[in-house]
């Protein structure tokens, strides 16, 4: 695609950066038929082509975001099946996400939905406001229907719909420590105890935890580290992602230079496409680059690790059926396909993929929160072509994707890591 930057706007690295991912877009339009919005909407505009084609006015033209742009990049949910799709290479992501912060810096949004985007980044990434604010939200729950009637508070009705019943205690193996593996040592890592899922099911991290440790592996949860920051960096808010990443970086930088790390294992596959892109996100900042880079290497979704390990032959052989949901931040944002099923067909699951695995559940961060009509639409196409396999039980590896889910399925959905340490001798998994 031809641009036609200024050489004062190319001296800024962000536009730079962007006029690169420009010119490799050729328009030819595949993105579109594996968009998940372009799928729902049939709107150009709601496509990857169209928003690309947004983006590259708004910022050639070097003005401020308007109410257009917003709402079309704002329905964006992130997915990256545009960059599975892509046959030129087009970085979709670094695109959309400088255009997001470009709308937080140059966007007077309504008043509501300013307090709105406020309070999810005041509370999700912190996980002892999240666990206060779901205590909260029990007493909210009666008004869903009368929040879900006035538009501007839908947000709120969606985000209390999505709020459980009960919230799980705060599990102590989160807190800084090392975890000892049992017999010869296998390995050395860290694990990111992140936050909403921290709150949400904190057996996920413990069940990961324990499995490692049974196989050899030392797990240190070392001081210091919190949300990767993937939250707010997808609300625009780039400061505030920054801060979260160096403050990561900084914990996982002293663990490395204390006893070296084999890597640093994230549960949440959300979580692990920030991270793995921390090195590009701190790349301009001298302090970091180098340390926010080795981090990035290191970054392994848990099931990308045990595919590493030798594994022995499992304790039992389940033989349950399980349709694997692949989260598109593992499939589209890190590339992660195979392990995940091979991993649960070697412990003795029968795995089922279902129908349009490429298309995202719909619930992609605050996405089911900002956009709950058409994350609603999204949820039930995948819902419906889950339980169109058969399967007893859904297996996946982001949080979001567990939580969106199992708010309509009729079969329980559990991280895949549960699956795998039930096969290896642990515990059968308690169900979402
Ligand atoms: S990230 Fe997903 S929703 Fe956004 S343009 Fe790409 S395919 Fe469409
Ligand atoms: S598939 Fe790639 S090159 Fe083709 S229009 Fe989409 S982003 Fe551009």
């Amino acid at each position: 695609m031809q641009t036609n930057f200024s050489s004062d706007q190319l001296a800024d690295p962000h536009v730079a950066e962007s006029e690169k991912i420009l010119r490799k877009c050729v328009h030819c339009g595949f993105c579109t038929a594996t968009c998940p919005t372009y799928v729902t909407l049939g709107n150009e505009l709601d496509s990857p082509r169209g928003r690309i084609y947004l983006i590259k006015d708004m910022l050639e033209n070097g003005r401020p975001a308007d109410k257009e742009i917003v709402t079309h990049i704002d329905r964006c949910l992130s997915c990256l099946a545009c960059m599975t799709t892509c046959p030129s290479g087009v970085n979709y992501m670094h695109l959309v996400d400088h255009a997001r912060a470009h709308i937080q810096e140059t966007y007077n949004r309504p008043l509501l939905d300013r307090l709105t985007r406020a309070m999810l980044a005041f509370v999700l990434p912190y996980p002892r406001r999240f666990r206060a604010a779901l205590k909260l939200a029990k007493l909210g729950k009666p008004f869903i229907g009368l929040f879900e009637k006035v538009p501007a508070l839908k947000p709120l009705g969606a985000m209390l719909k999505l709020a459980p019943a009960s919230i799980p205690a705060a599990s102590p193996m989160a807190s800084p420590g090392v975890h000892a593996g049992q017999g010869a040592k296998k390995g050395r890592v860290a694990i990111l105890t992140g936050c909403a899922q921290s709150v949400l099911d904190p057996a996920i991290n413990d069940t990961t935890i324990s499995l490692l440790t049974r196989l050899g592996v030392e797990v240190v949860v070392p001081p210091g580290e919190g949300c990767c920051g993937a939250l707010v960096h997808h609300m625009g808010r780039e400061e505030t992602a920054l801060a979260s990443a160096r403050q990561n970086v900084d914990a996982w930088t002293r663990s490395i230079e204390q006893g070296g790390l084999d890597a640093i294992i994230i549960t949440a596959s959300g979580c692990g496409t920030t991270i793995k892109d921390y090195g590009f996100m701190l790349r301009l900042d001298p302090a970091y680059a180098d340390k926010a880079a080795r981090v990035s290497a290191l970054a392994k979704d848990i099931t990308e690790y045990l595919a590493s390990l030798d594994l022995p032959e499992p304790v039992r052989r389940p033989g349950t059926v399980v349709a694997y949901h692949s989260a598109c931040s593992m499939q589209h944002g890190q590339k992660i396909v195979r392990q995940p099923k091979e991993l649960l067909a070697k412990a003795g699951f029968i795995v089922r993929e279902p129908r349009e695995g490429h298309l995202c559940c719909g619930s992609a961060g605050t996405y089911n929160i900002l956009q709950s009509e058409i994350s609603a639409k999204l949820r039930d196409r995948k819902v419906k072509n889950i339980e169109a396999t058969g399967a007893s039980i859904v297996a996946t590896g982001n949080i979001g994707c567990i939580t969106q889910i199992a708010s309509t399925a009729k079969l329980p959905v559990v991280h895949t890591i549960k699956l795998l340490d039930w096969a290896y001798g642990g515990e059968p998994p308690r169900m979402s």
